[in-house]
Protein backbone atom coordinates (compact mmCIF):
# COMPACT_ATOMS: atom_id res chain seq x y z
CA UNK A 1 0.00 0.00 0.00
CA UNK A 2 2.55 2.50 0.77
CA UNK A 3 5.02 1.52 -2.20
CA UNK A 4 5.42 4.84 -3.81
CA UNK A 5 7.66 5.43 -6.58
CA UNK A 6 8.82 8.83 -5.05
CA UNK A 7 9.66 9.93 -9.12
CA UNK A 8 6.23 9.86 -9.88
CA UNK A 9 6.23 12.80 -7.36
CA UNK A 10 8.26 15.33 -9.94
CA UNK A 11 6.47 17.62 -11.16
CA UNK A 12 6.36 17.38 -15.92
CA UNK A 13 5.88 20.62 -17.58
CA UNK A 14 2.48 18.91 -18.31
CA UNK A 15 1.46 18.83 -14.67
CA UNK A 16 2.92 22.95 -14.56
CA UNK A 17 0.68 23.71 -17.56
CA UNK A 18 -2.78 22.08 -15.79
CA UNK A 19 -2.09 24.13 -12.44
CA UNK A 20 -0.69 27.21 -15.01
CA UNK A 21 -4.18 27.04 -16.78
CA UNK A 22 -6.36 26.49 -13.90
CA UNK A 23 -5.10 29.33 -11.73
CA UNK A 24 -5.26 31.43 -15.25
CA UNK A 25 -8.51 30.30 -15.96
CA UNK A 26 -10.28 31.13 -12.22
CA UNK A 27 -8.77 34.34 -12.02
CA UNK A 28 -10.51 35.67 -15.55
CA UNK A 29 -13.17 34.14 -15.05
CA UNK A 30 -13.40 35.24 -11.18
CA UNK A 31 -13.00 38.90 -12.64
CA UNK A 32 -15.24 38.67 -15.84
CA UNK A 33 -18.40 36.72 -15.29
CA UNK A 34 -21.15 38.19 -13.47
CA UNK A 35 -22.14 36.98 -9.61
CA UNK A 36 -24.00 38.62 -7.13
CA UNK A 37 -21.62 41.04 -4.94
CA UNK A 38 -21.77 40.46 -1.61
CA UNK A 39 -19.91 42.95 1.18
CA UNK A 40 -17.51 41.13 3.48
CA UNK A 41 -17.92 41.81 7.60
CA UNK A 42 -17.06 45.22 8.76
CA UNK A 43 -12.92 45.24 9.53
CA UNK A 44 -12.00 47.49 12.42
CA UNK A 45 -11.03 49.90 10.55
CA UNK A 46 -14.65 50.41 9.10
CA UNK A 47 -13.90 48.97 5.44
CA UNK A 48 -15.56 46.45 3.71
CA UNK A 49 -13.72 43.83 1.20
CA UNK A 50 -16.10 43.02 -1.56
CA UNK A 51 -16.90 39.77 -2.88
CA UNK A 52 -18.28 38.72 -6.52
CA UNK A 53 -19.75 34.96 -5.74
CA UNK A 54 -19.97 34.09 -9.39
CA UNK A 55 -17.68 30.38 -8.44
CA UNK A 56 -21.01 28.62 -9.60
CA UNK A 57 -20.91 30.09 -13.16
CA UNK A 58 -17.03 29.35 -13.23
CA UNK A 59 -17.03 26.05 -12.02
CA UNK A 60 -20.07 25.13 -14.58
CA UNK A 61 -18.11 26.92 -17.57
CA UNK A 62 -14.83 25.33 -16.64
CA UNK A 63 -16.93 21.65 -16.20
CA UNK A 64 -17.99 22.73 -19.84
CA UNK A 65 -15.29 23.63 -21.73
CA UNK A 66 -13.33 20.46 -19.82
CA UNK A 67 -15.85 18.30 -21.59
CA UNK A 68 -16.22 19.78 -24.83
CA UNK A 69 -12.09 19.99 -25.08
CA UNK A 70 -12.41 15.97 -24.56
CA UNK A 71 -14.66 15.59 -26.86
CA UNK A 72 -12.62 17.25 -29.74
CA UNK A 73 -9.52 15.27 -28.12
CA UNK A 74 -7.44 18.58 -27.23
CA UNK A 75 -7.20 16.62 -23.84
CA UNK A 76 -7.39 13.74 -21.68
CA UNK A 77 -10.20 13.77 -18.85
CA UNK A 78 -7.70 11.31 -17.05
CA UNK A 79 -4.73 13.90 -16.98
CA UNK A 80 -5.84 15.04 -13.16
CA UNK A 81 -6.23 11.02 -12.09
CA UNK A 82 -2.74 9.88 -13.66
CA UNK A 83 -0.67 12.32 -12.70
CA UNK A 84 -2.56 13.25 -9.38
CA UNK A 85 1.18 12.83 -7.59
CA UNK A 86 2.57 15.12 -9.59
CA UNK A 87 0.32 17.50 -9.11
CA UNK A 88 0.40 17.44 -5.80
CA UNK A 89 3.51 18.42 -5.22
CA UNK A 90 3.38 21.07 -8.04
CA UNK A 91 1.05 22.60 -6.00
CA UNK A 92 3.23 21.93 -2.93
CA UNK A 93 6.20 23.70 -4.90
CA UNK A 94 3.08 26.34 -5.04
CA UNK A 95 2.38 26.75 -1.65
CA UNK A 96 5.57 27.50 -0.43
CA UNK A 97 6.92 29.89 -3.63
CA UNK A 98 3.49 31.78 -3.06
CA UNK A 99 3.70 32.15 0.57
CA UNK A 100 7.03 33.60 0.69
CA UNK A 101 6.28 35.79 -1.61
CA UNK A 102 2.91 36.65 0.62
CA UNK A 103 5.93 36.89 3.90
CA UNK A 104 7.96 39.35 1.82
CA UNK A 105 5.26 41.63 0.25
CA UNK A 106 3.74 41.09 3.90
CA UNK A 107 6.64 42.32 6.02
CA UNK A 108 7.98 45.21 4.13
CA UNK A 109 4.18 46.48 3.75
CA UNK A 110 3.39 49.99 5.00
CA UNK A 111 -0.25 49.70 4.62
CA UNK A 112 -2.12 50.76 7.18
CA UNK A 113 -5.23 49.13 6.47
CA UNK A 114 -7.15 46.13 8.53
CA UNK A 115 -6.79 44.06 5.58
CA UNK A 116 -2.73 44.94 4.26
CA UNK A 117 -1.36 45.96 7.75
CA UNK A 118 1.43 43.83 8.53
CA UNK A 119 1.41 41.57 11.78
CA UNK A 120 4.54 40.47 12.57
CA UNK A 121 5.61 38.39 15.28
CA UNK A 122 9.49 38.37 14.69
CA UNK A 123 9.60 34.82 14.06
CA UNK A 124 9.73 34.04 10.37
CA UNK A 125 8.65 30.30 10.57
CA UNK A 126 5.49 31.76 12.65
CA UNK A 127 4.59 34.67 10.54
CA UNK A 128 5.01 32.22 6.79
CA UNK A 129 3.22 29.98 8.53
CA UNK A 130 0.13 31.90 10.22
CA UNK A 131 0.36 35.12 7.68
CA UNK A 132 1.42 38.31 8.10
CA UNK A 133 -2.21 40.46 6.01
CA UNK A 134 -5.17 39.27 6.84
CA UNK A 135 -6.24 40.04 3.28
CA UNK A 136 -4.06 40.34 0.90
CA UNK A 137 -4.54 41.04 -2.97
CA UNK A 138 -2.81 40.22 -6.54
CA UNK A 139 -4.14 42.32 -9.47
CA UNK A 140 -7.27 43.27 -7.17
CA UNK A 141 -8.28 39.87 -6.78
CA UNK A 142 -8.63 38.73 -2.81
CA UNK A 143 -6.16 35.60 -2.43
CA UNK A 144 -7.80 34.10 0.43
CA UNK A 145 -11.20 33.78 -0.72
CA UNK A 146 -9.42 32.71 -4.70
CA UNK A 147 -7.68 30.10 -3.00
CA UNK A 148 -10.36 28.50 -1.22
CA UNK A 149 -12.30 28.71 -4.26
CA UNK A 150 -9.56 26.72 -5.92
CA UNK A 151 -9.32 24.18 -3.72
CA UNK A 152 -13.24 23.25 -3.95
CA UNK A 153 -13.12 23.18 -7.14
CA UNK A 154 -9.88 20.99 -7.70
CA UNK A 155 -11.66 18.27 -5.08
CA UNK A 156 -14.65 18.00 -7.50
CA UNK A 157 -12.27 17.82 -10.40
CA UNK A 158 -10.10 15.47 -9.46
CA UNK A 159 -13.35 13.38 -8.20
CA UNK A 160 -14.68 13.71 -12.04
CA UNK A 161 -11.37 12.54 -13.48
CA UNK A 162 -11.21 9.44 -11.22
CA UNK A 163 -14.99 8.84 -12.18
CA UNK A 164 -13.77 9.36 -15.66
CA UNK A 165 -11.34 6.80 -15.31
CA UNK A 166 -13.74 4.38 -13.72
CA UNK A 167 -15.78 4.67 -16.39
CA UNK A 168 -13.06 3.53 -18.98
CA UNK A 169 -11.22 0.83 -16.84
CA UNK A 170 -15.46 -0.71 -16.13
CA UNK A 171 -14.66 -0.26 -12.90
CA UNK A 172 -17.94 1.43 -11.55
CA UNK A 173 -19.20 0.91 -8.58
CA UNK A 174 -21.55 1.38 -6.00
CA UNK A 175 -19.38 3.14 -3.65
CA UNK A 176 -18.04 5.10 -6.08
CA UNK A 177 -21.41 6.34 -7.37
CA UNK A 178 -22.25 7.58 -3.73
CA UNK A 179 -18.87 9.07 -2.79
CA UNK A 180 -19.38 10.85 -5.84
CA UNK A 181 -22.70 11.94 -5.63
CA UNK A 182 -22.37 13.10 -2.17
CA UNK A 183 -19.34 14.70 -2.93
CA UNK A 184 -20.70 16.74 -5.98
CA UNK A 185 -23.71 17.73 -3.84
CA UNK A 186 -21.69 19.15 -0.71
CA UNK A 187 -19.23 21.05 -3.52
CA UNK A 188 -22.16 22.18 -5.61
CA UNK A 189 -23.84 23.23 -2.76
CA UNK A 190 -21.00 25.37 -1.58
CA UNK A 191 -20.79 27.11 -5.05
CA UNK A 192 -24.97 27.68 -4.61
CA UNK A 193 -24.13 29.79 -1.10
CA UNK A 194 -20.71 31.06 -1.29
CA UNK A 195 -21.58 34.16 0.08
CA UNK A 196 -21.92 32.30 3.04
CA UNK A 197 -18.24 31.64 2.90
CA UNK A 198 -17.51 35.77 3.63
CA UNK A 199 -18.87 35.44 7.45
CA UNK A 200 -16.47 32.36 8.09
CA UNK A 201 -13.59 32.28 10.43
CA UNK A 202 -11.16 31.74 7.91
CA UNK A 203 -12.29 34.51 5.80
CA UNK A 204 -12.75 36.88 9.03
CA UNK A 205 -9.94 36.35 11.19
CA UNK A 206 -7.14 34.30 9.63
CA UNK A 207 -4.04 35.64 7.99
CA UNK A 208 -3.04 34.41 4.41
CA UNK A 209 0.10 32.22 5.13
CA UNK A 210 1.63 28.86 4.60
CA UNK A 211 -1.49 27.02 6.64
CA UNK A 212 -4.09 27.95 5.03
CA UNK A 213 -2.85 28.36 1.30
CA UNK A 214 -1.75 24.89 2.17
CA UNK A 215 -5.09 24.19 3.89
CA UNK A 216 -6.94 25.68 0.95
CA UNK A 217 -5.23 24.64 -2.14
CA UNK A 218 -3.46 21.23 -1.46
CA UNK A 219 -5.45 19.47 1.58
CA UNK A 220 -8.58 20.26 0.48
CA UNK A 221 -8.63 18.68 -3.20
CA UNK A 222 -6.16 15.99 -2.37
CA UNK A 223 -6.93 14.65 0.93
CA UNK A 224 -10.21 15.55 0.69
CA UNK A 225 -10.53 12.70 -2.56
CA UNK A 226 -8.43 9.88 -0.73
CA UNK A 227 -11.71 7.61 -0.53
CA UNK A 228 -11.73 7.84 -4.46
CA UNK A 229 -7.96 8.31 -5.46
CA UNK A 230 -5.10 6.52 -7.06
CA UNK A 231 -2.33 7.08 -5.10
CA UNK A 232 -0.74 5.27 -1.96
CA UNK A 233 -3.25 4.10 0.44
CA UNK A 234 -5.53 5.87 -2.16
CA UNK A 235 -8.99 3.61 -2.10
CA UNK A 236 -11.86 2.94 -3.96
CA UNK A 237 -10.70 2.74 -7.36
CA UNK A 238 -8.20 -0.25 -6.17
CA UNK A 239 -10.16 -2.04 -3.23
CA UNK A 240 -13.42 -3.54 -4.43
CA UNK A 241 -16.61 -3.11 -1.74
CA UNK A 242 -20.06 -4.44 -2.25
CA UNK A 243 -22.56 -2.06 -0.47
CA UNK A 244 -25.86 -4.05 0.94
CA UNK A 245 -28.95 -1.86 0.20
CA UNK A 246 -29.38 -1.17 3.83
CA UNK A 247 -26.05 0.47 4.01
CA UNK A 248 -26.82 2.75 0.86
CA UNK A 249 -30.23 3.50 2.99
CA UNK A 250 -28.20 4.45 5.90
CA UNK A 251 -25.36 6.17 4.10
CA UNK A 252 -28.08 8.55 1.97
CA UNK A 253 -29.75 9.03 5.66
CA UNK A 254 -26.09 10.45 7.37
CA UNK A 255 -25.48 12.38 4.33
CA UNK A 256 -29.24 13.85 4.45
CA UNK A 257 -29.34 14.41 8.32
CA UNK A 258 -25.65 16.26 7.95
CA UNK A 259 -26.32 18.17 5.23
CA UNK A 260 -29.56 19.12 7.07
CA UNK A 261 -27.98 20.47 9.90
CA UNK A 262 -24.90 21.69 8.26
CA UNK A 263 -26.67 24.23 5.91
CA UNK A 264 -29.32 24.66 8.31
CA UNK A 265 -27.38 26.13 11.00
CA UNK A 266 -25.02 28.21 8.60
CA UNK A 267 -27.62 29.47 7.22
CA UNK A 268 -29.53 30.54 10.26
CA UNK A 269 -26.66 32.23 11.46
CA UNK A 270 -25.92 34.39 8.24
CA UNK A 271 -29.50 35.22 7.34
CA UNK A 272 -29.63 36.03 11.42
CA UNK A 273 -26.63 38.39 10.53
CA UNK A 274 -28.24 40.23 8.10
CA UNK A 275 -31.31 40.94 9.30
CA UNK A 276 -31.24 39.83 13.15
CA UNK A 277 -35.40 39.96 13.53
CA UNK A 278 -35.30 37.14 10.85
CA UNK A 279 -38.52 34.00 11.95
CA UNK A 280 -36.38 31.62 13.08
CA UNK A 281 -38.00 27.76 12.11
CA UNK A 282 -41.46 30.02 12.19
CA UNK A 283 -40.50 31.91 15.33
CA UNK A 284 -39.06 35.31 16.47
CA UNK A 285 -35.27 34.65 16.89
CA UNK A 286 -33.98 34.12 20.85
CA UNK A 287 -31.36 37.03 20.93
CA UNK A 288 -28.81 37.38 23.21
CA UNK A 289 -27.50 40.44 24.08
CA UNK A 290 -28.92 41.92 20.76
CA UNK A 291 -25.84 40.05 18.97
CA UNK A 292 -26.07 36.35 19.43
CA UNK A 293 -28.51 34.15 17.96
CA UNK A 294 -29.62 31.48 20.62
CA UNK A 295 -32.53 29.44 19.51
CA UNK A 296 -32.69 26.97 15.95
CA UNK A 297 -29.89 24.95 15.49
CA UNK A 298 -27.61 27.65 17.58
CA UNK A 299 -30.13 27.17 20.81
CA UNK A 300 -29.16 23.53 20.14
CA UNK A 301 -25.08 23.56 20.54
CA UNK A 302 -22.75 26.48 19.88
CA UNK A 303 -21.02 25.16 17.08
CA UNK A 304 -24.30 22.54 15.30
CA UNK A 305 -22.78 23.31 12.06
CA UNK A 306 -19.62 21.38 12.43
CA UNK A 307 -21.88 18.74 13.69
CA UNK A 308 -23.51 18.48 10.37
CA UNK A 309 -20.46 18.95 8.57
CA UNK A 310 -18.98 15.67 10.38
CA UNK A 311 -21.80 13.93 9.51
CA UNK A 312 -20.89 14.85 5.64
CA UNK A 313 -17.62 14.12 5.98
CA UNK A 314 -18.73 10.70 7.54
CA UNK A 315 -21.10 9.86 4.92
CA UNK A 316 -18.07 10.42 2.43
CA UNK A 317 -16.22 7.72 3.91
CA UNK A 318 -18.86 5.21 4.40
CA UNK A 319 -19.21 4.14 0.97
CA UNK A 320 -15.74 2.22 1.55
CA UNK A 321 -16.74 0.19 4.24
CA UNK A 322 -15.32 -0.78 7.45
CA UNK A 323 -12.37 -2.65 5.94
CA UNK A 324 -9.72 -0.35 6.86
CA UNK A 325 -8.94 3.27 8.31
CA UNK A 326 -7.48 5.22 5.30
CA UNK A 327 -10.65 6.16 3.33
CA UNK A 328 -12.06 7.68 6.97
CA UNK A 329 -8.51 10.10 7.21
CA UNK A 330 -10.99 13.08 5.77
CA UNK A 331 -13.52 12.71 9.18
CA UNK A 332 -11.03 12.25 11.71
CA UNK A 333 -8.86 15.10 10.36
CA UNK A 334 -11.83 16.97 10.23
CA UNK A 335 -13.17 15.97 13.96
CA UNK A 336 -9.18 17.15 15.15
CA UNK A 337 -9.41 20.32 13.29
CA UNK A 338 -13.31 21.54 14.14
CA UNK A 339 -12.57 20.62 17.51
CA UNK A 340 -9.38 22.61 18.04
CA UNK A 341 -11.34 25.60 15.76
CA UNK A 342 -14.17 25.72 17.83
CA UNK A 343 -12.00 25.95 21.17
CA UNK A 344 -9.76 29.01 18.87
CA UNK A 345 -13.43 30.83 17.91
CA UNK A 346 -14.63 30.44 21.62
CA UNK A 347 -11.73 32.25 23.04
CA UNK A 348 -12.22 34.91 20.16
CA UNK A 349 -16.05 35.58 20.72
CA UNK A 350 -15.45 35.28 24.63
CA UNK A 351 -13.29 38.04 24.18
CA UNK A 352 -15.39 40.00 21.73
CA UNK A 353 -18.65 39.66 23.43
CA UNK A 354 -17.17 39.34 27.06
CA UNK A 355 -20.20 39.02 29.60
CA UNK A 356 -22.70 38.33 26.43
CA UNK A 357 -20.98 35.20 25.88
CA UNK A 358 -20.56 34.14 29.28
CA UNK A 359 -24.96 34.58 29.13
CA UNK A 360 -24.60 32.46 25.69
CA UNK A 361 -22.53 29.59 27.41
CA UNK A 362 -25.39 29.32 30.27
CA UNK A 363 -28.47 28.89 28.10
CA UNK A 364 -26.71 26.96 25.01
CA UNK A 365 -24.13 24.87 27.18
CA UNK A 366 -23.08 22.38 24.07
CA UNK A 367 -20.38 23.26 22.27
CA UNK A 368 -20.67 20.73 18.78
CA UNK A 369 -22.81 17.44 20.38
CA UNK A 370 -25.64 18.20 22.47
CA UNK A 371 -25.72 16.19 25.80
CA UNK A 372 -22.52 14.79 25.42
CA UNK A 373 -19.81 17.72 24.15
P1 LIG B 1 -18.70 29.59 12.08
O1 LIG B 1 -19.41 29.75 10.79
O2 LIG B 1 -19.38 28.82 13.15
O3 LIG B 1 -18.35 31.06 12.55
C1 LIG B 1 -17.96 31.38 13.85
C2 LIG B 1 -18.29 32.83 14.07
O4 LIG B 1 -19.71 33.01 14.06
C3 LIG B 1 -17.87 33.35 15.42
O5 LIG B 1 -16.52 33.74 15.41
C4 LIG B 1 -18.80 34.52 15.59
O6 LIG B 1 -18.31 35.55 14.71
C5 LIG B 1 -20.10 34.02 15.00
N1 LIG B 1 -20.97 33.37 15.97
C6 LIG B 1 -20.69 32.34 16.81
N2 LIG B 1 -21.78 31.99 17.52
C7 LIG B 1 -22.77 32.82 17.12
C8 LIG B 1 -24.12 32.95 17.47
N3 LIG B 1 -24.70 32.16 18.39
N4 LIG B 1 -24.87 33.91 16.87
C9 LIG B 1 -24.32 34.70 15.93
N5 LIG B 1 -23.02 34.63 15.55
C10 LIG B 1 -22.26 33.69 16.13
O7 LIG B 1 -17.29 28.93 11.96
P2 LIG B 1 -16.34 28.58 10.77
O8 LIG B 1 -16.09 29.76 9.94
O9 LIG B 1 -15.20 27.90 11.45
O10 LIG B 1 -17.11 27.46 9.91
C11 LIG B 1 -18.03 27.71 8.84
C12 LIG B 1 -18.38 26.38 8.20
O11 LIG B 1 -17.23 25.90 7.48
C13 LIG B 1 -18.76 25.32 9.20
O12 LIG B 1 -19.89 24.62 8.77
C14 LIG B 1 -17.57 24.40 9.23
O13 LIG B 1 -17.98 23.07 9.50
C15 LIG B 1 -17.01 24.55 7.83
N6 LIG B 1 -15.58 24.27 7.79
C16 LIG B 1 -15.16 23.19 7.07
C17 LIG B 1 -13.83 22.85 7.03
C18 LIG B 1 -13.40 21.68 6.25
O14 LIG B 1 -12.18 21.44 6.20
N7 LIG B 1 -14.32 20.92 5.68
C19 LIG B 1 -12.80 23.66 7.73
C20 LIG B 1 -13.36 24.74 8.46
C21 LIG B 1 -14.69 25.04 8.48
P3 LIG B 1 -18.72 37.11 14.82
O15 LIG B 1 -17.57 37.75 15.52
O16 LIG B 1 -18.85 37.57 13.40
O17 LIG B 1 -20.00 37.21 15.55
Amino acid sequence: MLDIDLRLLLPSSQSVYVLVFYFVYLAVAGEILPGKVIRGVVLSDGSQLRYRCNGLLALTLLVAILGISAKLGVLSLLVVADRGLELLSATFIFCVLVTLVLYITGRYSSDKSSSLKPHVSGNLVHDWWFGIQLNPQFMSIDLKFFFVRAGMMGWLLINLSILAKCFQDGSLSRSMILYQIFCALYILDYFVHEEYMTSTWDIIAERLGFMLVFGDLLWIPFTFSIQACNCPGWWLLYNKVELSVPAIVDNCFVFLIGYMVFRGANKQKHIFKKNPKTLIWGKPPVVVGGKLLASGYWGIARHCNYLGDLMLALSFSLPCGISSPVPYFYPIYLLILLIWRERRDEERCAEKYKEVWTEYLRLVPYRILPYVY
